[in-house]
């Protein structure tokens, strides 16, 4: 028993304090309340953002351990007694939230990922629900979640492709369709990392040209073949100069510190570059590099339940999935390595059948 309620064990991999190494344990899943469904846990992405918290990079400690995971494909094993979205055998996902206030301005209008309430956005992992209890993310066999917080993943997506998805796919999906990137826009994806794969992908199926800024010309041919038209290194200064007011839109997904004012530099006349990674520090801004052609800079955070669905169907009506490697839960320590080396191509997939 933890706070009244009654619960279920469930095998997970946790990292048990900040920079430790992940390793197997339990974690309590509630029991199934009206509305909850039981998801018996197929696959789980490794996002930058899993890395970035049990490192304990964004600042807020963490509340350890940490189950990360918010890249969920599973199938429904259970169903809450006044469930009526899903039935047992269903394929389903979850994101980056599990729950929000549903009554403040955002979640009304499905932007529940800013909700504004007193309860907030229930993170997957490392957050407080609101029943008072941690929330354990997908690096496990089973997940309990509201039926109003997981997608439905279409027939046509396989679940361990389809799992990247729930962060990186709507993460540059709820952007690229905002700013409308689409025919006649020039698109920017900088890094071409778990997130910048998805993004060539979609700009690429809904019409825009679209240029992979990377570090090196290393995965020209993959970004090439993922959808991109161009392709440039941004190790080579001549880059800048070639590109200078190019793009209606770059979508920055890096990971570490860049030089702002020369990604800048390459919008054209009212051009926005949305920031999406969240490195440790802050991003110094020289304002000459917005006013001179009155560009913008903005943010986005993934997307609200509905915006997430209508991209999984996106993805299954244009064939976009996640290009993945599988690797069993034990090798989780050595993947989390090699995405800080940008050595993945281009996401890891947990098989949670190894936990
Ligand atoms: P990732 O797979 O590691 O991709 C990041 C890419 O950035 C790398 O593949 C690399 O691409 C480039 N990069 C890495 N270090 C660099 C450096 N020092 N200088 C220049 N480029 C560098 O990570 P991800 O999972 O896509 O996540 C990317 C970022 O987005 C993370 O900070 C994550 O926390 C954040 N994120 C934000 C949201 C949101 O809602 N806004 C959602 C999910 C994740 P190249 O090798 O091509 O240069
Ligand atoms: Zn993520
Ligand atoms: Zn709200």
């Amino acid at each position: 028993m933890l706070g009244g309620m009654t619960h279920t064990s469930v095998a997970a991999y946790a990292a048990p304090a900040p920079k430790a190494p992940l390793e197997r344990t339990t974690v309590p899943r509630r029991e199934l309340g009206a509305h909850d469904i039981l998801i018996d846990i197929k696959f789980a992405g490794i996002c930058h953002s899993d890395i970035h918290t049990v490192r304990a990079e964004w600042g807020d400690g963490g509340n350890f351990p940490i189950v990360p995971g918010h890249e969920i494909a599973g199938v429904v094993s259970a169903t809450g007694s006044e469930v009526t979205r899903y039935q047992v055998g269903d394929r389903v996902g979850v994101g980056c939230f599990v729950d929000s206030c549903r009554t403040c301005d955002n979640c009304r209008a499905g932007l529940e990922q800013y909700c504004t309430g007193e309860l907030g956005t229930v993170n997957t992992y490392n957050d407080t629900d609101r029943n008072g209890e941690a929330t354990y993310g997908g690096y496990a066999t089973h997940v309990v979640v509201d039926e109003n917080y997981a997608l439905r993943i279409p027939d046509a997506l396989p679940l361990d492709a389809a799992a990247p998805l729930l962060c990186a796919g709507i993460t540059l999906y709820s952007p690229l369709a905002h700013w409308q990137a689409g025919p006649g826009k020039k698109v920017a994806v900088v890094g071409l990392g778990g997130l910048g794969h998805m993004g060539v992908k979609i700009a690429h199926a809904m019409g825009a040209e679209v240029t992979v800024l990377s570090q090196s010309l290393r995965k020209k041919d993959d970004g090439l073949r993922l959808g991109a038209d161009h392709y440039y290194a941004t190790s080579d200064p001549a880059t800048f100069e070639a590109l200078a007011g190019t793009f209606d839109l770059i979508v920055n997904t890096v990971s570490a510190n860049l030089d702002m004012g020369a990604y800048l530099g390459l919008l054209r006349t009212n051009g926005t570059l949305v920031q999406l990674g969240v490195p440790e520090q802050p991003l110094p801004i020289a304002p000459f590099a917005l006013i001179g052609g009155r560009r913008s800079i903005a943010g986005s955070l993934i997307g609200g339940i509905a915006e997430t669905q209508e991209m999984l169907d996106f993805c299954a009506e244009h064939g976009l999935t996640s290009e993945i490697e599988v690797i069993s839960a034990d090798r989780i320590n050595e993947a989390y390595e090699r995405v800080l080396a940008s050595d993945v191509r281009y996401r890891f997939v947990i098989d949670t059948s190894t936990i």
